[in-house]
């Protein structure tokens, strides 16, 4: 489908992460893959051209696809009438500004949701971060993004590999790499490697904490100088006091010399109950 929309001068946007997705295969795995128990209903970021939009078609029974590009708009459309396909609405908008909630009261009311794309790249922390902390009530999201984003996402706790979106990840669902594609599936051919993710939502987040945003501000802090030893970096960026993170450290059995990724999701929200309440002081005092 992209070929022939290339052939007839369409060019693809590069800035908007327009590689498109030619195997029909992989298309129809990724929608199989997206389906959950009692979901009839699934948001497509990005629909482009309409390979993947197609598939969810056949396994949804209402799709709501949002896409940024205008030019796309018609094309995709006429694409998804020439397969006679009825169950599809296309929103021309933003995914990172679209009113989600509006959107899911307006076009999903009763439905039990879920969320698939093939994501344009460079907003899939942005997107994925959006989707996991939002009360939609999603029940599973799946996605295509790039290979070594895609162990990042999936990276257990405690393990090399892991960024602050880890974190992010564990609290809110479970994730799962599906499957390798490889760069000839896409028009035109990226220079890349992209997997298939899946993250099954959690009905309630993986720990508690009293305050998760100040949780999630600890690990950005950690992430943020990611080679220094934790302790460090929340004294220098968070201004906690040294001696205070110390005793902290030491009641929750956290060794004073581990760098981020050596703790874990229950670690960080110890660290976060026990030192929201100096943390509110400094504020408070104006650092
Ligand atoms: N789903 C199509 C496929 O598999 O062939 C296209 C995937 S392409 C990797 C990413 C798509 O996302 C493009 O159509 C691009 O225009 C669209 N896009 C980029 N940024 C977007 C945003 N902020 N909101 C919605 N769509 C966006």
């Amino acid at each position: 489908m992209a070929i022939n929309e290339m052939k007839r001068g369409m060019f693809p946007k590069k800035s908007l992460g327009q590689n498109f997705l030619v195997n029909k295969g992989v298309a129809r795995k990724i929608a199989e893959c997206s389906l959950a128990p009692n979901c009839s209903a699934v948001l497509e970021i990005g629909p482009g051209l309409g390979a993947l939009t197609l598939e969810l078609a056949r396994v949804f029974k209402k799709v709501v696809a949002v896409e940024l590009d205008s030019g796309l708009i018609e094309p995709l459309l006429a694409n998804l009438n020439a397969a006679a396909v009825s169950n599809v609405t296309v929103i021309n908008g933003d995914i990172l500004k679209v009113d989600l909630e509006s959107l899911f009261a307006k076009e999903f009311a009763g439905m039990g949701v879920v969320c698939a794309s093939n994501l344009p790249y460079y907003i899939t922390s942005c997107v994925l971060v959006r989707l996991l902390e939002s009360n939609l009530g999603l029940m599973a999201i799946t996605v295509m993004t790039q290979k070594e984003m895609a162990f990042r996402l999936c990276a257990e706790l405690k393990t090399k590999g892991l960024g602050a979106i880890s974190f992010c990840v564990r609290y809110y669902s479970v994730p799962k790499l599906l499957f390798l594609v490889s760069p000839g599936s896409f028009r035109p051919v990226p220079k890349i490697e992209s997997a298939v993710v899946r993250f099954e939502m959690l009905i309630e987040p993986s720990v508690g904490t009293v305050d998760k945003q100040f949780m999630f501000d600890l690990i950005r802090a950690g992430f943020g100088q990611r080679r220094k030893m934790l302790l460090n970096s929340l004294s220098h960026s968070m201004g906690l006091d040294k001696r205070k993170l110390e005793i902290v450290f030491a009641e929750l059995g956290i060794n004073r010399l581990s760098r981020p990724e050596q703790l874990d999701l229950v670690d960080f929200a110890g660290l976060a109950d026990k030192l929201l309440g100096d943390f509110e002081g400094k504020e408070g005092a104006g650092l």
